[in-house]
């Protein structure tokens, strides 16, 4: 069948084979290109590790560090001639390169938050793998089954404290407009806590350590956002922002637990990029297009994969001590940060209208990174070509 995008919202329900395994090869390339790192780890677990800075993560750790690794995604196998999810064709495509690059990967592909998950990834770590020394955890998820109490708890994207209105683009019409977005209750603040916060690292780091399965000097990652003051009451100081202050939290809980092994868990506030997780938020995707203009034009321009190229090789390793920033995290944000970039996105945002979108911001950058998400808009692919959705990437043993 001929596969085509079909956008619904902030989502593409379609995905292509092709497509998707040339972005693996394309951030592969990246990596390769960025030169070994010679005290990288060497056995990581990814979780989360299919699509967005996961992947990114797993494709460095293996292909700029020459690591084993083994990844957990939640990702749609096709059927009944419906393509399979995006994550599905890029975790497919990784393991094929992988073990052409002689490098072991593992996966297994289901709920993360469940036990039953965290059992099935221990087991197979203590026969294929032994001790991890670098743990990322790289979850965006709406919702999370507590498996201790079987409730359902449902992440949101709210303020906190008062409603808030800003400029948006509809990205479905094109359209710029205002939102209002009405503030979040305590149990919207609880349960998107429950959700995005640290909750379950701490609990795979709790199973990791009762099954003898991390390695002494063992490193443990979370990402987090902060973002310039037009997204703050929907990010930073919103509900969200509330749950990645909890990964602070569970990062000291899990250092101290560890410190035995010297073990040590970090968050790194990543910077802005397009990944499904980010499309999702209000406001987000209109500052992207913006700032992405200014970046590109400033030559410091950086998806996923050269963020996580700097946090490996510049941050996490490299040097004997991790530098961390005035608030105890790592920054990879440093350069989307900077005053003078700021300001440029601060001068353009009052203006911006749905008239001069595209002069005044890389909307069409931002949207071909969005279709490039579900392997569409890659260059060399021929989409005039039919593929088999079932066949063309087959998933494997998960
Ligand atoms: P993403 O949507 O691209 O990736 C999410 C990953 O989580 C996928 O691999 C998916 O399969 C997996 N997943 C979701 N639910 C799962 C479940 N129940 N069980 C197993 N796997 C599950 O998202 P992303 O943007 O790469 O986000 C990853 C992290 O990076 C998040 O903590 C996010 O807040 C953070 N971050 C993102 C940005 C950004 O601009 N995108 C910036 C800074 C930090």
């Amino acid at each position: 069948m001929i596969i085509e995008p079909k956008v619904r919202g902030f989502v593409c329900v379609t995905s292509h084979p092709e497509g998707c395994a040339a972005n693996v090869k394309e951030q592969i390339e990246v990596a390769q290109a960025s030169g070994k790192v010679t005290d990288g780890p060497k056995r990581v677990l990814v979780i989360g590790s299919s699509t967005g800075y996961g992947l990114s993560s797993r494709i460095q750790a293996a292909f700029g560090c020459g690591a084993d690794t083994f990844g957990v995604f939640f990702e749609r196998p096709a059927s009944n001639g419906r393509p399979a999810s995006a994550g599905y064709y890029n975790a497919a495509a990784f393991e094929q390169e992988a073990q052409k690059a002689g490098l072991y990967a593992g996966s297994l592909n289901g709920d993360a938050f469940s036990d039953e998950m965290k059992e099935k990834v221990v087991e197979r770590l203590k026969k294929e793998m032994g001790p991890i020394d670098l743990v990322v955890y790289s979850l965006a998820s709406p919702r999370r089954t507590d498996p201790r109490t079987g409730e359902t708890f449902k992440s949101c994207l709210k303020p906190i404290g008062q409603s808030f209105s800003s400029k948006t683009v509809d990205t479905d019409k094109d359209l710029v407009h205002e939102i209002g977005i009405e503030p979040a209750g305590d149990t919207d603040v609880h349960s998107t806590i429950k959700v995005m916060g640290g909750e379950d690292w701490e609990r795979w780091m709790e199973c990791l350590a009762e099954n003898d399965l991390l390695a002494d000097n063992f490193k443990t990652i979370a990402y987090s956002y902060i973002g310039p003051e037009v997204t703050w009451p929907i990010y930073k100081n919103g509900t969200i922002g509330k749950a990645k202050e909890d990964l602070d939290r569970a990062a000291s809980v899990i250092s101290e637990k560890n410190s035995a092994k010297s073990g040590k868990a970090y968050v790194a506030v990543n910077k802005a990029v397009v990944t499904q997780a980010s499309s999702a938020i209000p406001v987000v995707p209109l500052y992207i297009s913006i700032l992405f203009k200014i970046m590109k034009e400033q030559g410091t321009h950086e998806g996923c994969i050269e963020q996580i190229v700097r946090l490996f090789r510049d941050r996490l390793y490299g040097s004997d001590s991790v530098e961390l920033g005035d608030d105890g995290r790592i920054h990879v944000d440093d350069l989307e940060m900077k005053p003078e970039i700021q300001e440029a996105v601060a001068k353009i945002w009052p203006t911006i209208e749905t008239e001069n979108l595209r002069e005044l911001s890389d909307y069409e950058g931002y949207q071909s990174d969005f279709l490039k998400l579900f392997g569409f808009g890659v260059e060399g692919i021929d989409y005039t070509v039919d593929v088999d959705p079932e066949t063309a990437l087959p998933g494997g043993n998960w």
